[in-house]
């Protein structure tokens, strides 16, 4: 399903079988799921994406063959390919642990071709194992939605009380998460969104409500995954003295301006990007313990627009994620 152009639905079209290069494995998409991130990409919000594109960054599936001096996977091998595809390895942020701001990273399904399709290629590099607890479609999410939403929790703290705004794919993972680790869930949700806060309150949350309320009690820190640079402030007014936001989207929309009383007293405000291949190993050995359980909403391949439709008009609950075998056979190019 390619990206051409911005505001244009994708279109199913038949491309070459691409083949693994020197240290690449060829997969076999078995499960590709549905984030924000591509709707940016096809909304055209997101600066400068290879084009035309196959979108899609959270990818299972299997290595059908091996480029040359590939070792870290045999062919059969089940694999997960996360947003990050490729790093210099090279510039300070690389060195020094930080290869999610590397200056030249290459991201999949953005700035390399990704898992909206029946084959895709990857850096045998930035693939991860998946835990054979997960079946290929509950699996998908947890290469995004899981990974950003478990860095962003590390980011917002120890505290006790965390408010998620915006109760999609990433919150439904991270609220499992919290929750096993003993914090206490207060879920903000598009006003009068009452399915949303129901599916919170099965999650665990002891709190759920309009994304403009706010909670009797203060809270230690905040993550906002809705891009909606209207709750930045709204967040700020939530978290106790010292408390932290934390902004786990790619994109936002502007952030209005605020008094500064309720960033004054050590609150902090801060930005999480992309992921570096330590989280992702840590959050893949975490999820089958506690264990996360991902809700899935299936589509098949060609599906792929209305998939995105849905999620754009907030019609998901857990995760949209397109399933291969839900498509016709696909003949195999030589
Ligand atoms: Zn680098
Ligand atoms: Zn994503």
């Amino acid at each position: 399903m390619l990206f051409e152009k911005a505001g244009q639905p994708l279109r199913k079209v038949e491309l070459p079988m691409p083949r693994p290069a020197v240290g690449e494995v060829l997969i076999r998409v078995r499960a590709c799921a549905v984030c924000r991130t591509d709707l940016h990409v096809v909304d055209g919000e997101l600066p400068q994406p290879k084009l035309p594109l196959i979108p899609g960054h959270e990818i299972v599936g299997t290595v059908e063959a091996k480029g040359e001096g590939t070792e870290r996977f045999e062919i059969g091998d089940r694999v997960g390919i996360p947003w990050l595809g490729w790093t210099c390895g090279e510039c300070s942020y690389c060195l020094w642990g930080r290869e999610n701001l590397c200056d030249k990273a290459r991201f999949t399904g953005y700035t390399i071709d990704g898992g909206y399709a029946d084959y895709t290629v990857a850096d045998q590099r930035f693939c991860f194992r998946v835990p054979d607890f997960y079946g290929d479609a509950e699996a998908a999410p947890l290469l995004c939605a899981g990974l950003i939403g478990y860095r962003s929790l590390a980011k917002a703290g120890d505290g006790k009380r965390l408010g998620i705004y915006g109760f999609g794919a990433a919150a439904h993972i991270v609220a499992q998460v919290a929750r096993y680790q003993n914090r206490e869930i207060y879920a903000f949700t598009r006003p009068g969104d009452k399915a949303a806060a129901k599916f919170a309150f099965e999650l665990g949350a002891v709190w759920a409500g309009d994304s403009n309320e706010l909670p009797q009690v203060k809270l230690d820190s905040a993550i906002i995954f809705a891009p909606v640079g209207d709750l930045v402030p709204q967040a700020l007014r939530t978290v106790d003295k010292g408390g932290i936001v934390v902004c786990g989207g790619i994109h936002m929309s502007d952030i209005p301006s605020f008094p500064y009383e309720i960033l004054w007293e050590e609150r902090s405000l801060c930005s999480i990007a992309n992921l570096t291949r330590q989280d992702g190993e840590e959050f893949l050995a975490l999820a089958p313990k506690i264990p996360v359980r991902t809700e899935v909403q299936v589509f098949a391949l060609e599906e792929a627009n209305e998939a995105l439709a849905r999620l754009r008009s907030g019609k998901i609950q857990g995760a949209a994620v397109l399933l291969m075998e839900a498509t016709k056979p696909t003949t195999k190019v030589a």
